[in-house]
């Protein structure tokens, strides 16, 4: 391998979240030194989810099926709906195992500035599930920023339309603090105590 295809690799693991050029040098040195129980398995896996993946055209989850397994599972009650930002969001919830209802992933919060508009979000089409007469309760459980919380009160307005109560995730959530780094415990006593306004 040459200097140049080893530059490229710290470069593209240097563009993921939380690494920096010095943890990408050193994930790169690893995955030289062990090519077979690292690089090849990670290439093969890498390889499978790009062709596999897909967004649940339903949800905005990730799965190798679709509708997503989790939009799929009859097991789950159809009339609660919870609301989250990101994916990561929903992992953390399903983490938890405190939640038993259908997601609705976002794609990100409202925002002016950086031209977030509810078009360029899953917005449309959580009211179009929020209209379904099985659905009686949306959880809004975006994060607890100034982004997520107008996301949250823009998203109670046009939810007043529909037929179906409208809950905050309530204490234990700290001002500026993000779902996914959360404790379950902190997590499922919010999910818990929620606010139906
Ligand atoms: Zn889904």
């Amino acid at each position: 391998m040459s200097n140049a295809s080893i530059d490229s690799l710290i470069k593209q693991f240097a563009k993921l979240p939380g690494i920096g050029p010095r943890s990408a040098r050193r994930i790169v040195l690893q995955l030289i030194r062990k090519k077979d129980q690292l690089m090849l398995p990670l290439i093969e896996v890498m390889q499978s989810a790009a062709e596999h993946i897909v967004t649940c055209p339903v949800c905005g989850n990730l799965d190798t099926q679709t509708p997503c397994s989790i939009c799929d599972d009859p097991r789950r009650d159809d009339s609660i709906l919870c609301v989250v930002e990101e994916l990561a969001d929903l992992w953390a919830i399903e983490r938890s195992k405190l939640f038993n209802g259908r997601f609705h992933v976002l794609g990100g919060t409202l925002s002016a500035i950086d031209g977030r508009s509810p078009q360029t979000l899953n917005i449309p089409s959580l009211i179009d599930r929020a209209s379904d007469e099985r659905v009686k309760e949306v959880i809004l459980a975006t994060n607890a920023t100034v982004e997520g919380q107008t996301t949250a009160h823009y998203l109670t307005e046009k939810l007043s339309d529909c037929n179906v109560s409208v809950s905050r995730l309530a204490q234990g959530i700290p001002i500026g603090g993000e779902l996914d780094y959360l404790d379950d415990g902190t997590l499922g006593a919010a999910l818990k105590a929620r606010q139906i306004f």
